[in-house]
């Protein structure tokens, strides 16, 4: 399939190092991801001979949120995104968009600098990299979180989706990876960290205040379409205060307020329950590069077993709509 649209596509700029510890990931394989994060020119010519038209770039996880001070984590926001604008789009303004990477350590200044990035610079929203940290590298906030309201009316006004993607459970909470180190990032530990602060979402009741909130997850929704049937279905013999304030159960905001991309999921059996769960039109192609290769991703996707209808909505039309983006020539 020509023409695909790709939204879980990273880059990082030399003058901020933004991927954290690695330390359990091979020397040389990592050091071809950052090489490859920070180029542009190879990134275009791998979507070339995979058929995908449209890169939407964001900052590496855990980029801006893993910065401990409110100030620099404004500071720096502001300049990733005109890195992002001024240094990678603007080389390939036919192939690459950019999602904004925001400083929600202080929830207004995120708010301004989405504005800023959405009107002044064409970017099509944000990806936020899990919690932030406050103030110490234990302190998190998370996006359910009182402080953060102004953001998502701000979100909201502009139509804008907000990707969640990923980072590290908080050093003080890893017990259960203890002697299993590897498990701590994409491995497994990604997973459970982003599907749980999805679940804060939907029970937070942030839904049912602004209905035209979207939220993207990678992963083919980090295990959501399998897991949640049971959470709704457990939450009926629990008490209502110990699960929110939500008006909906799990699955219908799963279903109305989310989107989930095929990034680093390529297994055919994994994406068919998705689509029974969900159906075609919340789900979107995407790879994860560089940490993911488009020559498996693409090939993949272009034969999986699904209806042609469903292949051109997955892998470009649904984008265009949320993004409001060009239709592309196939
Ligand atoms: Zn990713």
């Amino acid at each position: 399939m020509q023409g695909k649209i790709a939204l879980e596509e990273h880059w990082e700029s030399p003058d901020f190092p933004a991927t954290g510890s690695h330390d359990f990931t091979k020397k040389d394989w990592f050091a071809d991801v950052q090489r490859r994060l920070r180029e542009v020119d190879e990134r275009v010519a791998d979507m070339d001979r995979n058929g995908i038209g449209i890169d939407i770039l964001s900052l590496t996880q855990p980029g801006i949120e893993g910065i401990t001070d409110a100030g620099q984590a404004v500071d720096m926001a502001r300049r990733m995104n005109d890195h992002a604008a001024e240094k990678l789009v603007a080389r390939h303004p036919s192939r690459l968009r950019a999602f904004a990477a925001l400083p929600l350590q202080a929830p207004e200044k995120a708010a301004e600098e989405l504005e800023r990035c959405v009107r002044d610079m064409g970017f099509v929203g944000a990806l936020i990299n899990g919690y932030s940290n406050i103030g110490d590298e234990n302190t998190a906030q998370y996006l359910d979180e009182a402080p953060v309201e102004p953001f998502w009316a701000k979100v909201e006004e502009l139509g804008v989706p907000v990707y969640l993607h990923p980072r590290i459970p908080l050093p003080n909470q890893q017990r259960i990876y203890q002697g299993y180190e590897g498990l701590l990032g994409s491995a497994w530990g990604f997973g459970q960290e982003t599907s749980t602060h999805a679940v804060r979402l939907m029970l937070s009741g942030l839904f049912d205040r602004h209905p035209k909130v979207n939220v993207i997850l990678g992963h083919l929704g980090e295990a959501l379409p399998f897991t949640l049937p049971r959470l709704d279905h457990r939450l009926r013999h629990q008490r209502p205060e110990t699960h929110g304030v939500h008006k909906q159960p799990p699955t219908y905001y799963l279903r109305n307020n989310f989107y989930v991309t095929t990034s680093g999921v390529f297994r055919s059996q994994t994406l068919l329950n998705t689509l029974l769960e969900i159906g075609s039109d919340r789900v979107l192609f995407s790879v994860d590069y560089p940490y993911e290769s488009m020559d498996e991703l693409a090939p993949w996707f272009d034969a999986c077993p699904i209806s042609d209808n469903d292949r051109e909505k997955i892998g470009r039309t649904n984008a265009e709509k949320l993004f409001g983006l060009e239709p592309q020539n196939a």
